[in-house]
């Protein structure tokens, strides 16, 4: 955790994560800006959408590399927040926000 009080997005969830040496990068995803455009769950299969509530939803958080390229593809696509979208890949080891990056230098560009 941060040293104040202000929650550090790269910290989101790691209390019960799983091990980084087995699933090496995780999602951040900002329901709370999601747009139900649907993108997500056409190009990953870790994203559906959830017909009561209309919003996306990751059937995991924590993933290894094998499920890295559809999960950025699902960031990249995400039209959400003026395009620079709602789903953020972190590298656990890092803490940098590998996809969508609209900032292009890694950090995470989660507002809350
Ligand atoms: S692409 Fe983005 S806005 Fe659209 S459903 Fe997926 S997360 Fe929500």
């Amino acid at each position: 955790m941060a040293e104040d009080d202000t929650l550090d997005p790269t910290e989101f969830g790691e209390a019960d994560a799983p091990p980084v040496a087995e699933k090496p990068y995780k999602i951040i995803f900002e329901a709370n800006k999601c747009i139900g455009a649907g993108r997500c769950a056409e190009v990953s299969d870790n994203w559906s959408m959830d017909i009561e509530t209309g919003l996306a939803t990751p059937a995991t958080y924590f993933f290894g590399e094998a499920d890295l390229e559809h999960n950025v593809a699902a960031a990249e696509a995400c039209p959400a927040k003026k395009d620079d979208g709602v789903i953020h890949v972190i590298d656990r080891e890092t803490g940098e926000e590998i996809a969508p990056d609209p900032h292009g230098d890694g950090t995470v560009s989660v507002d809350w």
